[in-house]
């Protein structure tokens, strides 16, 4: 992690805006919920402002720039809630993507992933027996459990019961349990986003300077993969984080993208 504190992107302006006019290209790269839309009780409720698809478009007919989102969900799940042509899409955490990049993930052995999945969540309810557990979000090669909601006693309870219920079953799989907000979830070892979005980069927009914006523990290996050569943004006021830069509020990230949009425009004009 960074020892300094990510400087406020207001007050990096000239700075950012001069290395937007050294670079030949742009690669905007985006976490989904928390960054684009506000974290909501019920994330299948989350939908994108009109405001901020408005702003997605135009950044993707903007020549010289390319635009990716990247997002634990599944990448139907994004297809469906980003209706914007032109966008790159990467869903759980970049094990799918489109355009496919031709990583490793085709070696990936979907069956033993989903028997992996379906032993821990056995594996769970034989743990809490009768008492009510996480929310369970099958996102058919992952496994999000979420707390959101639930009274602090009870989900301290199920973390402990899920936790247990995952070293149990963790040695004959392939999973790893990934904290975020309020949630744990259950994936395969060796997918991050980090790794993704430079793929990604290197397949879409090569030698492009890379601008990534997330909120989250799983977006600090986009910060950390990014750290030397891009321009990363951690959004919230989290209490660690590799991100340089930050913007405080959700709220604030789709007028920070019409602002991305202008300044690219600005130093590289016709
Ligand atoms: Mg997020």
């Amino acid at each position: 992690m960074a020892d300094r504190a990510p400087v406020p992107v207001a007050s990096a302006h000239r700075r950012i805006r001069a290395r937007f006019a050294k670079a030949p290209s742009l690669f905007l790269v985006l976490d989904f919920d928390g960054t684009l839309v506000p974290i909501v009780e019920r994330p299948e409720l989350a939908r994108p402002s009109e405001e901020t698809i408005v702003a997605l478009t135009s950044l993707t007919r903007t020549p010289g720039i390319r635009v990716a989102v990247i997002s634990g969900r599944g990448l139907e799940d994004l297809r469906g809630l980003l209706p914007v042509q032109e966008l790159a899409l990467a869903g759980l955490h970049g094990l799918e993507t489109w355009p496919p990049i031709g990583r490793p993930s085709g070696r990936i052995d979907v069956h033993r992933l989903r028997a992996d999945l379906d032993r821990l969540v056995l594996a769970l309810k034989d743990k809490l027996g009768s008492a009510e557990g996480p929310r369970i979000e099958d996102k058919r090669h992952a496994i999000a459990f979420h707390f959101r909601g639930i009274p602090r006693a009870a989900a301290a309870r199920m973390r402990t019961a899920l936790q247990a219920a995952f070293r149990e079953t963790a040695e004959r799989s392939s999973l790893v349990l990934v904290p975020g907000k309020e949630v744990l979830e259950a994936r395969i070892a060796g997918v991050e986003k980090g790794s993704c979005a430079r793929a990604m980069q290197e397949k879409i927009a090569p030698g492009s300077l890379a601008v990534v914006l997330g909120d989250d523990v799983t977006d600090e290996d986009l910060f950390v993969a990014f750290a030397k050569n891009g321009i990363t943004v951690v959004v919230g006021k989290p209490k660690k984080t590799s991100g340089r830069y930050e913007i405080e509020r959700q709220e604030e990230v789709t007028p920070w993208l019409r602002e991305v949009e202008a300044m690219w425009r600005e130093t590289h004009p016709g």
